[in-house]
């Protein structure tokens, strides 16, 4: 009788073990096909908001590699194949390869979710038109804080829906995101106040969205989307020998002759910037101390 409890128990725990065993998956079972839960965006700084929501834990492509110009740039087959293997695409909406690449991007991946992260921001008007003369959308809606405000939130609520399980997570660094854009927000508005209703000179008009939200007005070198005429060129020189503009923003990816010319007619310095770089929030300030320094000496307007 002292022997049955004993042989009970390890009845019991070889009952239990088998039960155990046949949960477990079989090494001969096929793997479920389970795709990696990857995201593709088209510019650096959008891998910046993605990054921070999903604390780098969310593998995140670029479509214009670094140094590209997001004007001409058009997607290898190789970039078709990075699109292949994403679960969502967020685009800005209005880019030229966007535009001209959405059907072909839905043809390489059926089930590729598309996110227009410019859906809600109150877009301007472009400088370029089409042959039907429809004129184009602005596209650098990246370059504001209140249009990344709007962008960061499609792209959270495109993840959460995408990743449920990790939503608290993402909530808790869009907050920490939104505080660090009105920080910066914060910054820039102390920053630029004396200079509101100033004008600066670019070649390629990158900061439409800046400057509306900053009170500022952009005077482009490039005229419709193209390098400048001789006429164009004359009313810059002119309006900036009025308006005592001693500075010219340029960026590396752009031919920077034209606007080396009126640099020299005027005086005035070239400043470069990076529209692309990845750290937004930094970037975004440093954008906003170059600019306020080059109106330092302008002349009131
Ligand atoms: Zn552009």
């Amino acid at each position: 009788m002292k022997y049955i409890l004993p042989l009970m128990r390890i009845a019991l725990f070889l009952l239990l073990l088998f039960a155990f065993a046949s949960l477990l998956p079989s090494c001969n079972s096929p793997k479920p096909q389970q795709r990696e839960f990857r995201v593709i965006v088209s510019i650096l700084p959008q891998k910046y908001l993605v990054d921070r929501l999903s604390g780098g834990n969310i593998p995140c492509e670029v479509m214009i590699p670094p140094g590209g110009n997001h004007e001409t740039f058009e997607p290898s087959p190789r970039d078709m194949e990075r699109v292949s293997n994403a679960s969502i695409y967020f685009t800005i909406g209005a880019l030229d390869f966007e535009k001209a690449w959405v059907e072909r991007v839905k043809a390489v991946n059926a089930d590729l979710q598309i996110v227009n992260t410019s859906s809600g921001i109150s877009l301007i008007e472009g400088h370029s038109h089409d042959q039907n003369d429809n004129f184009s959308v602005d596209p650098h809606t990246w370059l504001s804080p209140d249009a990344v405000k709007i962008q960061v939130q499609a792209i959270y609520q495109a993840l959460c829906i995408a990743r449920p399980s990790d939503s608290t997570v993402f909530r808790i660094n869009l907050e920490k995101f939104l505080h660090e854009a009105d920080s910066a927000d914060n910054y820039i508005t102390n920053l630029v106040a004396p200079f509101r209703g100033k004008y600066f000179l670019i070649y390629h008009p990158a900061l439409a969205y800046f400057a509306r939200e900053y009170g500022f007005n952009q005077v482009s070198i490039e005229y419709e989307g193209k390098d400048p005429t001789p006429l164009h060129m004359q009313e810059i020189i002119d309006l900036a020998k009025e308006k005592g503009i001693k500075a010219i923003f340029v960026s590396k990816e752009f031919d920077t002759r034209h606007a080396e010319t009126i640099a020299k007619q005027l005086n005035a310095r070239l400043i470069t910037f990076d529209p692309m770089a990845y750290n937004w929030t930094e970037n975004i300030m440093r954008l906003a101390d170059l600019i306020a320094g080059s109106m330092n000496n302008q002349l009131t307007p």
